[in-house]
């Protein structure tokens, strides 16, 4: 099978086109834009792979989308603008990939009429909840920029399944973790600068709860979906592993054996969501469940960054 994989060059698309690579006979068209988030070096070793061709280019750009996505079987997009705070300072990047991006790869699968689109979509679309988790059927709520532009993205490959039968699939993660994340993010972010003895800026009191998979645990997840799920489907994926971003910042001090005193209080996120948590039972009735528990991903991800 021919895959069109964008967004490969950044955290979760270069470990899933590396999970693609090492365990099944795919061949992997990687699109990537390298804005300031994504990277070769994330596919340092698989670059010159003989199943693999890098394209750098962006998503919207209809020519290219139009040519490449003709020759693929099914098409992955995990190209995004990623970053919260980034979203809350300006939201025209995120409007222009997260939404006209999956646009004009929607209507580059309509056109050559492909065999799945799998949309790599977030926990974010529901927004917040106190207790319980969300199931696949809850309303959308996105309360941040970013969020709101994933929702947009899920709602119109929903609704190109349903005006015009393409077989969508969207997967829907919580926060991951692990090998080749950009270090604007918490655990990365924390690790280095606690092995630097710099502070660790928690936003509010640090009680806001966070549901953590593992990186490789997610592709996997994504693998399932796009080779078991059904058209028209969302599938959850999450681990049941809820921390406080307090918690999570002081296991990162505790490996690390930096100080407490690091850990610094500042002025909270505007919109901040106290908690995510998700249902995953569907996706685990096609045969899927993570493996990796909190501890052993923590610990092979702080080595990654010490290292
Ligand atoms: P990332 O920021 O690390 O990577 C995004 C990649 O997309 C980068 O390589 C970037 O260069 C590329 N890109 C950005 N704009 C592009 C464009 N217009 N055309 C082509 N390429 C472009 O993000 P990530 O954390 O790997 O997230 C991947 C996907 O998973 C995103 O869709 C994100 O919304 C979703 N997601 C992420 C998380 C998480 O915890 N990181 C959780 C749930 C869902």
């Amino acid at each position: 099978m021919q895959l069109l994989v964008t967004g490969g060059a950044g955290f979760i698309g270069s470990n899933f086109v590396r999970l693609v690579l090492r365990e099944t006979d795919h061949e992997v068209t990687t699109l990537d834009a390298l804005t300031y988030a994504g990277s070769l070096d994330n596919l340092e070793g698989v670059l010159d792979h003989p199943r693999h061709e890098f394209v750098e280019g962006n998503i919207s750009d209809e020519g290219l989308v139009s040519d490449l996505v003709a020759d693929a079987d099914v098409v992955l997009n995990f190209a995004a603008e990623s970053h919260v705070d980034r979203s809350i300072n300006g939201a025209g990047p995120f409007v222009e990939t997260n939404i006209r991006g999956t646009q004009v790869l929607l209507d580059a699968v309509l056109e050559a009429g492909i065999d799945r689109f799998l949309q790599v979509s977030t926990d974010e679309v529901y927004g917040e909840t106190a207790e319980g988790v969300f199931d696949e059927g809850d309303p959308l709520n996105p309360r941040n920029p970013y969020a709101a532009t994933k929702a947009s993205a899920d709602l119109l490959a929903k609704s190109y399944y349903t005006t015009h039968d393409i077989p969508v699939v969207i997967t829907r993660s919580s926060n991951n973790y692990g090998p080749r994340q950009h270090e604007e993010k918490l655990i990365p972010k924390f690790t280095t600068r606690a092995a630097e003895g710099k502070s660790l800026p928690l936003y509010g009191d640090g009680t806001n709860v966070r549901e953590w998979i593992y990186v490789k645990d997610n592709c996997r997840a994504i693998l399932t979906a796009l080779e078991k799920g059904q058209d028209g489907e969302v599938y959850n994926i999450g681990s049941g592993n809820e921390f406080e971003n307090k918690g999570v910042a002081e296991r990162i001090i505790e490996e690390v054996a930096a100080s407490e005193d690091l850990i610094e209080f500042v002025e909270d996120r505007p919109g901040h969501d106290q908690r995510y948590a998700l249902d995953t039972g569907k996706i685990e009735s096609l045969g899927w469940e993570p493996t990796t528990s909190f501890d052993e991903g923590l610990e092979r991800t702080i080595e990654y960054y010490l290292n």
